[in-house]
């Protein structure tokens, strides 16, 4: 296989010039097809190191895309997904996928799951890599006590709403879709404070607090959001 070679498979035109890009700058060698099908061909033709792949395709899903594809390559996967009740299957489906991640989305943290994923694959064994699912599956499981609601930009708490700022939704909306990750100050200013590059970790901080509180105020034993010392936050799978 190549080791520096990235199928990225989105039929997103300007979506797929962004990844394209980020994984340049990186020393990667980025190849994008728009098609399942074509996906599949230029799979068995670079056997590349990693495949992103998005789920919405006009021609096949890209869940289908990764079980005729594993049918020949252990190329870890990285799903694309712009709807929430997509990353139940993704997760559901145990077609092995590594690791999938939300649109909208930052190339650069994109960037960075990929060399995370290809360092825990053991990038270069030269047979294809271990499907890291192995290791860490993504997402065991959705926590029971959130249900996120998208569409109308609500999060309900034990089945009630709760009353969220902007911010402070888009921080618990990340953490219930990937429950049990430990997400780093960082990752969650890139992901949830995108719009405004001059957060600090203490604002950060700060909403975590508000979170916390607003949650004690529905259930006062209630404590899902866990700290780690130094890494970041996460949400206690099955909370
Ligand atoms: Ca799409």
């Amino acid at each position: 296989m190549s080791d520096k070679t990235i199928l990225i498979v989105e039929d997103e035109q300007a979506i797929a010039d962004s990844i394209a890009f980020a994984l340049g700058k990186e020393g990667f060698t980025p190849h994008h097809v728009m098609l399942g099908e074509q996906a599949l061909a230029a799979a068995r033709d670079l056997a590349p190191a990693l495949v992103i792949l998005d789920v919405g395709l006009p021609d096949i899903s890209g869940l289908d895309v990764c079980r005729r594809l594993r049918q020949f390559s252990e190329a870890p996967v990285i799903f694309l997904t712009a709807r929430s009740d997509e990353i139940d299957r993704i997760v559901g489906l145990e077609i092995g996928a590594d690791d999938y991640v939300t649109k909208p989305f930052s190339p650069r943290e994109l960037v960075a799951r990929v060399r995370v994923i290809l360092r825990r694959a053991g990038n270069g064994n030269g047979n294809g890599a271990v499907p890291a699912a192995q290791a860490t599956p993504p997402a065991a499981s959705r926590t029971p006590a959130f249900e996120l609601r998208a569409a109308e930009a609500r999060i309900l708490f034990a089945g009630q709403p709760l009353d969220l700022t902007r911010y402070e939704y888009l921080l618990l909306k990340t953490l219930v879709e990937h429950p049990g990750h430990v997400l780093s100050r960082a990752q969650l200013m890139d992901r949830v404070w995108c719009d405004a590059p001059e957060t600090l970790d203490r604002t950060v901080d700060a909403h975590v607090k508000s979170l916390r509180a607003k949650l004690r105020a529905i259930d006062d034993n209630a404590d899902p959001i866990q700290t780690h010392r130094g890494m970041g936050y996460s949400l206690q799978p099955g909370a």
